[in-house]
């Protein structure tokens, strides 16, 4: 459904990042999940004439406000970058199929790179409404650009930060963390977004763990209704391997499934 939702706020969070906060006229599009996205209308310009798809980071059902974050990139989100509060912004969504949570779920662990936190942190959230523990590795290029620490703490999350900089996101050190935090806190889910290093890593994790784990797929899209098949990605089921739509068949997927090119 598209709606024109009222822009509430769009702050500058971090040197590259953005927080946009959206107020939609009535409840008729929830309930949104974890994991879902909307296709942003940008700018009320003809350019960029494309959406851009942006991931649900906080869902608000009873005062009918959506949260982004965002990483201003190119055309679309530089456009987005300058819209402000009071104006209507066109949203498409919500769009695609969210992340699942194991009814017998106890701990989950969330492994996230950069602005992949977005996603994951309306999970971490969801988690917490279930009495589900969430642990996280929160990866990112410098100090400066680790996002959300308030809101991991609001939802309770004991997140372990790691950066490029110091070198502490390295992945065989990242590995280790997993699997510590795997044992000591006897994780039964592992979810991921925001970097194909780390979601090559955590498929292995997950799997030498036998243990269930999904990812939240990114890439560039045109529709996002499924029509363009700008989207596609390459999933393996039952010996095969065949295509899929991001945006209509994910953005989340099994990570077990994921074939990474
Ligand atoms: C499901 C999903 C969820 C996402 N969630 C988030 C999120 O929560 N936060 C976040 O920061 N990012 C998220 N992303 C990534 C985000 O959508 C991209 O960073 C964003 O689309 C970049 O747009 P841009 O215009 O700023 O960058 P650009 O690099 O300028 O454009 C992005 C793509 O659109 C193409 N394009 C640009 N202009 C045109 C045009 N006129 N015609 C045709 N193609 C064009 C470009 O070639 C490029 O492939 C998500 C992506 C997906 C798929």
């Amino acid at each position: 459904m598209a709606v024109k939702a009222e822009i509430l706020s769009n702050q500058q969070v971090s040197r590259r990042y953005f927080h946009l906060k959206v107020k939609v006229p009535n409840k008729q599009l929830f309930p949104v999940q974890a994991g879902q996205f909307f296709h942003i209308k940008c700018s009320d310009d003809a350019k960029p004439l494309l959406r851009r798809p942006l991931s649900i980071f906080r869902i608000n059902e009873e005062e009918c406000t959506l949260e982004f974050l965002y990483l201003v990139k190119g055309v679309g989100t530089k456009a987005l970058a300058q819209r402000k509060p009071q104006e209507k912004l066109d949203i498409l969504g919500p769009l695609g199929k969210g992340f699942s949570l194991k009814e017998e779920s106890e701990n989950i662990l969330v492994v996230a790179r950069g602005v992949g936190i977005a996603t994951l942190s309306a999970l971490a959230f969801k988690a917490k409404s279930k009495n589900i523990s969430c642990f996280a590795i929160i990866s990112a290029r410098a100090k400066e650009d680790y996002l959300v620490e308030a809101e991991l703490k609001e939802a309770g999350v004991e997140a372990i930060f790691v950066n490029d900089e110091d070198g502490t996101s390295d992945p065989q050190r990242v590995k280790l963390l997993a699997e510590a935090l795997i044992k000591e806190k006897k994780i039964d889910g592992i979810y991921t977004c925001g970097s194909r290093r780390l979601s090559v890593l955590m498929k292995q994790v997950a799997c030498e763990h036998q243990l269930f784990a999904e990812i939240a797929l990114e890439e560039n899209m045109g529709c996002g209704i499924g029509s363009c098949y700008g989207c596609v990605c390459q999933i393996e089921e039952e010996e095969r391997i065949r295509p899929v739509r991001i945006c209509l068949e994910g953005p989340v997927f099994p990570l077990e499934k994921v074939v990474f090119a």
